[in-house]
């Protein structure tokens, strides 16, 4: 039988950061399984790739706030551009509800060292994006450091500096379960090619990551939500520095991405068919009726059904990545729940997880409000439905 010292399972943007930083941390033998035939085929291909601290908890702004740190030096690390530019956040809210919802994350941000988030008047919103019609503007809150990075760049940044480091990739190798030993610790991974016996295993397999919990009786609630994305054909009516640029109420958002503008408006999801990730034309007539309402240059450019996509956002109850050792399995250690955010927080998550494997406990921060067993001990973190 193979063997390993910490098997990964999932190859995305959070396994790869993970066994990155579990080597430089002087992991030896530590190889990552991914069913895929090469990397990007899970939720990590398909982000937009959005960057931002304006969260409304501590913990993500937190997050955020390292993962940036970490962006900023991340070619020096991994010899790869992480596209980290900071183009900024524009929240806007249609009223004073919202705006006193996004003060109170703003409240948070400065608390936590975010000074650079601040509020703006309608004016001023309409003066940082003057693409948008002025009706449903009453104000907002902006980042400039908020932006955008490069999902795969990151990726395929933590895969080559871990292969340095010595970290192996095993490709088109799904996982298909567990043996335990009767302290209900892992002993091997189970591998279409054969069992692979590990010290310890990391589940990284986004929004599958509930399935890989089940083969050690642990129970990890996370659920796919299906993510669309509509492009536009390439035009130049906006511009590719235009700050992200969000209608708070709706969550109707838009950036301009290599020459196109890329339109994404939160739905529920397919009842019934939690991993479908089609496209719904109905969605995409929908969501472009709204960016002709509230982007006037966006009238005349039409969609290119081809370019348009899906994915799966891999939520947790609370909105919030669970991270740590999986109760009741010692040897598994769990990094799921982003909700949407993997990509961005991966910098961190993969660092924090190295020091809880490591050491016992993360130095970095304080990460007890992402503890696995919080919603087993009714301590939820708040989710805010705007931020
Ligand atoms: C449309 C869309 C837009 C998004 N925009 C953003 C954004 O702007 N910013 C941001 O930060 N995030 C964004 N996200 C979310 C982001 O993509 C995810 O949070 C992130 O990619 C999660 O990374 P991951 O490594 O956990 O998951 P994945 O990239 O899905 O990796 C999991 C891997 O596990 C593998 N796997 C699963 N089960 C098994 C098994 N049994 N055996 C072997 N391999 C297995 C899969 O093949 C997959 O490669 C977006 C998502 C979507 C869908």
């Amino acid at each position: 039988m193979t063997t390993a010292s910490v098997a990964v399972i999932g190859g995305g943007v959070i396994g790869a950061s993970v066994a990155y930083h579990l080597a430089l941390r002087g992991w030896r033998d530590v190889v990552i399984l991914d069913r895929g035939a090469a990397p990007g085929e899970g939720s990590t291909g398909r982000a937009t790739g959005g960057f931002r601290a304006q969260y409304a908890t501590a913990i993500n702004v937190r997050l955020s706030l390292l993962a940036r740190e970490k962006l900023c030096r991340f070619e020096a690390e991994t010899g790869v551009d992480s596209g980290y530019t900071p183009c900024g956040y524009l929240w806007i809210a249609a009223n004073e509800g919202e705006l006193s919802e996004l003060r109170a994350g703003q409240r948070v941000q400065h608390a936590e060292g975010l000074h650079e988030a601040v509020e703006l008047s309608a004016d001023e919103v309409l003066r940082l994006n003057p693409a948008l019609a002025p009706t449903g503007v009453a104000g907002g809150v902006y980042c400039p450091t908020d932006g955008f990075i490069r999902p795969l760049g990151i990726l395929g940044g933590y895969l080559a500096a871990g292969a340095r480091l010595g970290v192996r990739v095993e490709w088109g190798t799904a996982a298909t379960g567990f043996s335990l030993r009767p302290d209900g610790s892992i002993s091997s991974v189970m591998t279409a090619q054969g069992p692979i016996g590990v010290a310890a295993v990391v589940n990284a397999a986004g929004p599958w990551a509930s399935a890989v919990a089940e083969w050690a009786g642990v129970a990890l609630p996370v659920t796919p939500l299906r993510r669309q994305a509509a492009a536009t054909a390439p035009c130049h009516a906006l511009p590719e520095t235009m700050p992200m640029t969000i209608y708070a109420g709706d969550g109707f958002h838009l950036r301009v991405r290599d020459g196109r503008v890329l339109l994404l408006r939160p739905t529920p999801g397919i009842a019934g068919r939690p991993f479908d990730d089609s496209v719904d034309p109905a969605w995409v007539r929908e969501v472009t009726a709204t960016a002709h309402e509230r982007v006037p240059a966006l009238r005349e450019i039409p969609i290119d059904a081809a370019a348009c996509w899906a994915g799966l956002y891999e939520m947790s109850p609370d909105k919030h990545a669970i991270l740590g050792r999986a109760p009741g399995c010692d040897n598994l250690f769990l990094v799921n729940g982003s909700s949407g955010h993997g990509v961005m927080h991966a910098p961190a998550l993969g660092q924090l997880l190295a020091e809880i494997m490591s050491d016992g406990a993360p130095t970095s921060l304080d990460v007890r409000a992402l503890r696995p067993t919080r919603f087993a001990e009714d301590a939820a973190n708040p989710s805010s439905g705007l931020l």
